[in-house]
C-alpha cells in the first residue's frame, strides 16, 4: 500500500503544481481558472504517457526471451520490473533444478537392466527406457505419444494390458520369438500404467536344463533300479539252481556297478560346479600323471588295445590333479572302449606355438559324424547309446572333460569322422603349462 500511497501523492503533486503555474500565466490574460485546467490535464496527459512508455518497456522485455536484464527505472516501475524478473528468475532457476532432477531420475531408470515403459490414461507411451525399447521392439523417440497396441503386437500382452488383472506378472516370448519376457503390469496415477519388463531367457533356459538333468538323472536311475527289482523278484519268487543263481547275482552286480559310476560322475560334476577354480600355481610332473592314466586304461583293456604314451616328459602343468587325472582318464576310457580290439591309442603331450599345451587322445575307432560333435560335451548326450551302456558309459564322461578343461582356462577340442578315428584334445592355456626347470628335473 505504501507505494500506492507515494505514488497517487506525488501524481497529484505533479498536477497541483502545473495547475498552479499555468494558473499563475493565465492570470495575467484574465484566464486563471482555463489556464489551471488545462495545465492540470496536461499534467495528467504527460503522467499518462510517461507511464505508458515505461510500462511498454517492462511489457517489451516480459514479451521477449527476458535473455537481457529487465528496464532499471526509477520508481514503481522500476521497482515492478525488479520484482518481477526476480520471480522470473527464480522460477527458471526451479525449473531448471526440477529438470535436472528428472533427467537424473530418467539417467536411473535407463540404467535399470529392466525395462521401464510409462503409459499415459489412453495407452500411449510417455517415456520408455532402451532395455524396454529393446524388449518391446520399439524406437525410444520415434514412439513417443504412440499408442502402444499399436507397436507391440503380441496378443499375450495387448490381452494382458487390457485385462484389467495387473497384481501378477505375466511370461510371454519377445516380438521376434528369439527371448522370453516377464512384464508386470502397475496402474498409477489417473489411469496410467507403469510397465515393468524382464528378459528372462537365460533363466528360463536354465530352468528347462536343470528339469532335462533331473528328468536324465531320473530316467538313467530308474533303468537299473527296474532290472535290479526283477531279479530280486526273481530270485525271491523262483528256486534257482546254483548256475542260474550265480548268473542272476553277476547281472545284478552290473545294474549296481552302473548306478555306481553314475552317481560317482554327477557327484564329480557337483564338485566341479560348486567348488572354486583350481590354483594356477600348483605344478604337477604331466608325464607321472600320464603314466598314472595310461595304466589305468591299460587296465581297462586288458591287453586288447595297444596304447602308447608320447611325450610330455619335460612338461609340468598347473592345477588340479585328481581333476586333471579324471579328464585324461575319461578320455582314455573312451578310446578304450569305442575301439574294437586290436586297436591303436595313442596319448600324447604336444606344445602350441603360444606356449599352451595339448593333452591329446587319438584312437583308430569308428570315428563320430560330424553332426554330432557339437553336442557330445551335453551332459547324457550319446551317439550310441546301447554301445554306452554296454561298455559302462554313463554319458557325462565329456561333460566332466569340459568342466575340467574350463576350471583350468582351457578347451576341449574334438575332431573326428567315421571310419578314420577320433582325436580328442584338451588344451591348456599358456598360464597352466611350461617345461620343467633344469635343476627340478635334476633334483627329481
Ligand atoms: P559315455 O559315457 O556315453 O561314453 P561320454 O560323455 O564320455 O559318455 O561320451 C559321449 C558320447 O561320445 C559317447 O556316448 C560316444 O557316443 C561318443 N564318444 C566319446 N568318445 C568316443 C570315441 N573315442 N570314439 C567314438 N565315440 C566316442
Amino acid at each position: 500500500m505504501g507505494w500506492w500511497l507515494a505514488r497517487t501523492l506525488a501524481a497529484l503533486g505533479v498536477v497541483l503544481t502545473v495547475s498552479a503555474v499555468a494558473a499563475l500565466f493565465g492570470v495575467l490574460a484574465h484566464l486563471a481558472v482555463p489556464a489551471m485546467a488545462v495545465g492540470g490535464l496536461l499534467a495528467i496527459v504527460l503522467l499518462v504517457l510517461r507511464d505508458s512508455w515505461r510500462g511498454q518497456g517492462l511489457m517489451n522485455w516480459l514479451r521477449g526471451a527476458q535473455t537481457t536484464q529487465a528496464p532499471r527505472d526509477s520508481g514503481f516501475w522500476g521497482e515492478l520490473a525488479y520484482r518481477t524478473e526476480k520471480a522470473l528468475r527464480s522460477r527458471d532457476l526451479a525449473i531448471q533444478q526440477e529438470q535436472e532432477r528428472l533427467s537424473q531420475f530418467l539417467s536411473a531408470i535407463e540404467a535399470s537392466p529392466n525395462g521401464v515403459m510409462m503409459l499415459d490414461a489412453a495407452d500411449q507411451i510417455e517415456w520408455c527406457n532402451s532395455v524396454a525399447a529393446e524388449h518391446f521392439g520399439l524406437d525410444p523417440q520415434r514412439d513417443r505419444r504412440q499408442r502402444v497396441t499399436n507397436l507391440v503386437r503380441m496378443p499375450a500382452f495387448v490381452a494382458h494390458l487390457q485385462g484389467g488383472r495387473h497384481d501378477e506378472a505375466v511370461v510371454f516370448s519377445g516380438p521376434l520369438g528369439r527371448t522370453t519376457l516377464s512384464v508386470l503390469v502397475r496402474p498409477y496415477g489417473e489411469g496410467m500404467k507403469l510397465v515393468l519388463s524382464q528378459d528372462i531367457t537365460e533363466r528360463e533356459r536354465a530352468e528347462a536344463m536343470r528339469r532335462d538333468f533331473v528328468a536324465n538323472v531320473s530316467h538313467e536311475i530308474r533303468t537299473p533300479l527296474t532290472v535290479l527289482a526283477g531279479f530280486v523278484e526273481t530270485m525271491a519268487r523262483l528256486p534257482l539252481t546254483e548256475t542260474e543263481r550265480q548268473r542272476v547275482l553277476a547281472l545284478m552286480q552290473q545294474q549296481t556297478d552302473r548306478m555306481q559310476a553314475l552317481v560317482g560322475d554327477l557327484l564329480t560334476l557337483a564338485k566341479l560346479e560348486g567348488s572354486p577354480r583350481p590354483p594356477a600355481d600348483r605344478w604337477l610332473n604331466a608325464a607321472e600323471l600320464l603314466v598314472r592314466a595310461r595304466l589305468d586304461a591299460q587296465a581297462l583293456s586288458g591287453g586288447r588295445h595297444t596304447i602308447e604314451l608320447v611325450g610330455g616328459d619335460d612338461a609340468e602343468m598347473a592345477g588340479s590333479d585328481s581333476e586333471l587325472h579324471s579328464a585324461v582318464s575319461n578320455l582314455l576310457n573312451n578310446a578304450v572302449r569305442y575301439t574294437p580290439d586290436g586297436g591303436h591309442i595313442q596319448l600324447r603331450w604336444l606344445w602350441r606355438p603360444d606356449g599352451g599345451a595339448e593333452i591329446e587322445v587319438t584312437d583308430t575307432g569308428p570315428g563320430i559324424a560330424r553332426e554330432h560333435l557339437p553336442r557330445l560335451t551335453e551332459r547324457f548326450y550319446r551317439v550310441d547309446s546301447s554301445r554306452s551302456r554296454d561298455t559302462g558309459g554313463t554319458g557325462l564322461g565329456l561333460a566332466i572333460v569340459k568342466h575340467v578343461a574350463q576350471r583350468h582356462g582351457g578347451e576341449i577340442d574334438i575332431q573326428s569322422e567315421p571310419g578314420k578315428g577320433s582325436t580328442f584334445k584338451l588344451v591348456l592355456p599358456a598360464l597352466r603349462a611350461r617345461r620343467k626347470r633344469v635343476d627340478e628335473t635334476v633334483a627329481a
